[in-house]
């Protein structure tokens, strides 16, 4: 964001991470090395370091709607993420107040974490399934997500019932296999594709799925078509990963670089 142009703002509505690693921290920093400006609605926050989520203390919903209310009002938002809602009543909110935007709606549906933290119950799951899946332009699951969503496994079955049921376009992420990593991205009546990379092997990954789905937010607010901006953003969450690859911050799962 150097040369003075007006950069476009894309919005982030998600939880924060005391550690500094996922939520709120991860895409923030992400919207801003991509040269976006990042607004961010505050939905809960947590207690959590390297290790574990300690605590969890959400919003009022009314002060969920508040945040949205006002960026909505001033700020001419040219994409949309959502990460850790928090509560059925977040997500239902997060669907009305997105439906007829006409943004792109990047859904992260943060369910368990990359660390396999568990973020969500089963009322969480059915407000997805019932309200903002059907709102999101591209929904973003990792495996452990996808298979809570779709109480089905393996990726052809899980991007199958996803698309089966919202509609909106799914990139499955994180499937590691020796040495490398796919991510399946489907769209609505086409065969899946998978999206291939180099797998970096690192215990350094919290706030991956967070990174990758702020990236992909970004290229969407510019307008990149789904396929170049779900291999950007899994080009840029790569590099960060191996930026981060050997580092040492905290006794658990450590932050992936932003
Ligand atoms: N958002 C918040 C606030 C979190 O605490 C977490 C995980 O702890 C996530 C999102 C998801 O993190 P990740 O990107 O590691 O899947």
């Amino acid at each position: 964001m150097t040369d003075g142009a007006t950069p476009p703002v894309v919005l982030t509505v998600a939880g924060t991470d005391s550690g500094g690693a996922a939520g709120i921290a991860a895409d923030l920093t992400t919207f801003s090395d991509l040269g976006a400006h990042g607004a961010s609605v505050v939905t809960a926050v947590t207690a959590q370091d390297t290790t574990s989520v300690r605590d969890i203390h959400r919003l009022p919903v009314a002060m969920v709607a508040a945040q949205i209310d006002a960026v909505l009002a001033d700020l001419p938002v040219a994409a949309v993420k959502t990460g850790m809602l928090g509560s059925a009543e977040a997500v239902a909110l997060v669907a009305d107040r997105f439906s007829d935007q006409g943004l792109p709606v990047v859904v992260d549906p943060v369910l368990v974490a990359t660390s396999g933290a568990v973020l969500g119950d089963d009322q969480l799951v059915r407000a997805y399934r019932r309200w903002l899946l059907p709102v999101a332009t591209v929904v973003t699951p990792n495996l452990d997500e996808a298979r809570v969503l779709t109480e089905v496994d393996g990726p052809p079955d899980v991007l199958a019932r996803l698309l089966a049921e919202t509609g909106p376009a799914v990139v499955l992420t994180g499937g590691v296999g020796s040495g490398s990593c796919t991510d399946w991205v489907a769209l609505p009546g086409e065969d899946p594709v998978p999206l291939t990379h180099h797998a970096v092997v690192t215990g350094n990954d919290h706030g991956t799925g967070c990174t990758f789905s702020a990236a992909l937010t970004v290229h969407l607010a510019r307008r990149v078509p789904l396929i170049s901006a779900v291999t950007r953003a899994a080009t840029y969450t790569t590099a960060k990963l191996r930026l981060s690859q050997h580092w040492e911050l905290g006794r658990g799962r450590g932050p992936i670089a932003h």
